[in-house]
């Protein structure tokens, strides 16, 4: 995989690293276990940090985001989002959320989410990790009307649309990663799209924020779920990362 000098063992494809304590730390442990890990930003004001963090790091990449949840108080960010975008290949976390808290923001949402999607496509090749809560149909017609096929690689995180919509979002290349909270998603998923992720802090295992280490264990379930060895798995979850990334 072109991306990593050393193969990665495992796969965080969102992790806000920024948000513990002990980000540093993280990092260190990510090259350690050849986790390839996507640090995720909410605001672009985060890049420049994250980036300075994971500088010497194999395997963590850093993601430029600005987060729908956030759209309402940062959407004058988008200006820098747009400035610091050509810095990097990884997008995230950007997105729509039409839950009732953020449903307010919903019209600045889907206008960020077009100018993200419109610069991405311009410069091509980035990979986006993508938030779509409640709001599935609209995150894919955005997509359709906005990213060419072939020039960028939406991947949608914490994925929770029916299986025809997971089947559209598979026909217009997009990826999947799961957590601990959704895994049963994974049953509706091509298996071949499937990346896993752990997006601690906001998700938490036996009570304490996830963190890339529990990648080994969300493979675990997911492979219990699907009938197979959590081996295979693990294999066929970097196998479909390096198609994605290259
Ligand atoms: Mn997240």
């Amino acid at each position: 995989m072109a991306e990593f000098a050393v193969r990665p063992r495992w796969v965080d494809w969102h992790c806000h690293l920024d948000l513990f304590p002990d980000h540093q730390a993280l990092i260190v442990e990510c090259d350690r276990s050849a986790t390839a890990t996507l640090a995720i930003t909410t605001t672009p004001i985060a890049f420049e940090r994250n980036v300075e963090l994971a500088a010497g790091s194999s395997h963590v990449r850093v993601a430029l985001g600005l987060h729908p949840q956030l759209v309402s108080s940062r959407a004058k960010e988008i200006a820098l989002f747009e400035r610091l975008l050509s810095r990097t290949r990884f997008v995230g976390e950007v997105g729509l959320d039409a839950s009732s808290r953020h449903y307010s923001s919903f019209h600045s949402q889907l206008a960020i989410f077009e100018r993200v999607l419109r610069a991405c496509d311009e410069q091509g090749g980035k990979v986006l990790s993508i938030h779509s809560v409640r709001s599935v149909s609209k995150v894919l017609a955005n997509l359709e009307s906005n990213l060419r096929v072939g020039g960028c690689v939406p991947v949608l995180h914490w994925f929770a649309g029916s299986r025809s919509e997971a089947r559209r979002a598979a026909d217009m290349g997009c990826y999947f990663s799961v957590n601990s909270e959704m895994i049963r998603s994974g049953r509706s998923l091509p298996i071949d799209r499937v990346l896993t992720e752990t997006d601690g802090p906001f998700v938490q295992i036996d009570q304490s924020p996830s963190t890339p280490r529990d990648v080994p264990a969300v493979v675990e379930r997911l492979s219990s779920l699907l009938n197979l060895a959590p081996n295979e798995l693990r294999s066929q979850i970097v196998r479909n990362l390096s198609e994605a990334i290259g």
